[in-house]
């Protein structure tokens, strides 16, 4: 084999024992996930907001951002449940460039995986206990899913990866919403295939074990957009886009029909600030359509402090994506409340 192998990483069990969360940490995300699974199974109708930077690039600037959230979920907790973005590992499109806290801890030095296994467990735990947030992560290694399972109250599947059977034979057998996107060639066939591999029960291997998972009904699609043979952006938030697949899903055996509507992306063209007109435009094609509001389940939205985006450098700003372009913490507010009343 042409690769070097440097050291064993801790097993999931090892890390949680040395990083464990308290009872009172434990709780807290139980009750957050069952409202959350509620959203998915039309018990509530309240609207979900998955939202973050792009990439957690560093501890400090992601639970600042987190403590501003939090501050207005409370002012919208009627209508609205926030799930803050932390996203510790990055697929890229060549595999080149930053792939995330998980690799390497400080953006500006070499990949460290155990200092990086610690500082995405101790940053997801570090929110749950100041804000009483269970947040989102992406499922880029199905197997490290186990590392912070006891944390997260979302898990999406990225574009590059949801036709991956591992990713989804893992994906049936959690107990927490997962979103599965739509690839980036657009085909939504392939994002229905996954949900339907993802809500029944399968025997596979999973971390060198034999395992047998029950199916996830709380696994659904986001639509993110896609690129055409030529390169460009094509975007499917638009109402057609969404009676579409509301007939996909009615045309299915699929339960709990629901979808999350990734608002940058291929739907954006990364025209980061057009996130908050599409974010009002699926607004109002619910208020459209009774199947469609009850479909559309909630937004992604990519946002940290600043606006943008910058390359990484020692004078990096602080709170500014490193990763896809963000909208900042002025804009966002003002989105969220908005949203909250465009309900
Ligand atoms: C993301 O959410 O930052 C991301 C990488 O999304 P996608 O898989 O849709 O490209
Ligand atoms: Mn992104």
């Amino acid at each position: 084999m042409n690769m070097e192998f440097h050291r064993k990483l801790p097993i999931p069990k090892e890390i949680k024992e040395q990083y464990p969360v308290t009872e009172e940490m434990a709780k807290t995300k139980e009750q957050r996930d069952d409202e959350i699974r509620k959203v998915f199974t039309g018990e509530s109708d309240k609207f979900i907001l998955v939202i973050g930077p792009c990439s957690a690039d560093r501890e400090d600037a992601v639970i600042d951002y987190i403590h501003r959230l939090r501050t207005v979920q409370d002012k919208v907790e009627d209508k609205i449940i926030i799930i803050p973005r932390i996203y510790t590992n990055k697929p890229r499109t060549t595999g080149a460039g930053y792939k995330g806290m998980l690799h390497q801890p400080d953006p500006h030095n070499k990949p460290d995986m155990i200092k990086g296994v610690i500082a995405i467990r101790q940053l997801h735990m570090r929110a749950l206990a100041e804000t009483g947030f269970g947040c989102a992560d992406e499922m880029l290694y199905p197997e490290n899913y186990r590392y912070l399972s006891d944390l997260l109250s979302y898990v999406a599947v990225g574009a590059r990866s949801v036709e991956n059977q591992n990713h989804r034979l893992t994906s049936s057998g959690l107990d927490i919403p997962v979103g599965m996107k739509n690839p980036t060639s657009g085909d939504l066939s392939v994002m229905m295939n996954a949900i339907y591999a993802a809500q029944h029960g399968h025997t596979f291997i999973y971390r060198g074990w034999e395992v047998t998972s029950k199916g996830n009904p709380y696994t659904h699609s986001i639509l993110r957009g896609s690129v055409n043979k030529h390169g460009q952006s094509m975007p499917n938030y638009h109402y057609e886009d969404l009676i579409r697949l509301f007939e996909m899903y009615s045309a299915s055996e699929l339960v709990n029909p629901a979808v999350i509507i990734d608002t940058n992306h291929s739907n954006s063209g990364k025209q980061y600030l057009e996130q908050i007109r599409i974010s009002k435009d699926v607004m109002h094609t619910r208020r459209c359509s009774k199947d469609l509001c009850k479909m559309v389940k909630g937004l992604m939205i990519e946002s940290y402090i600043e606006d943008g985006c910058q390359k990484i450098t020692d004078d990096a700003v602080y709170g500014k994506s490193i990763t896809d372009p963000c909208i900042g913490w002025e804009k966002t507010e003002r989105l969220i409340y908005e949203i909250a009343e465009g309900i």
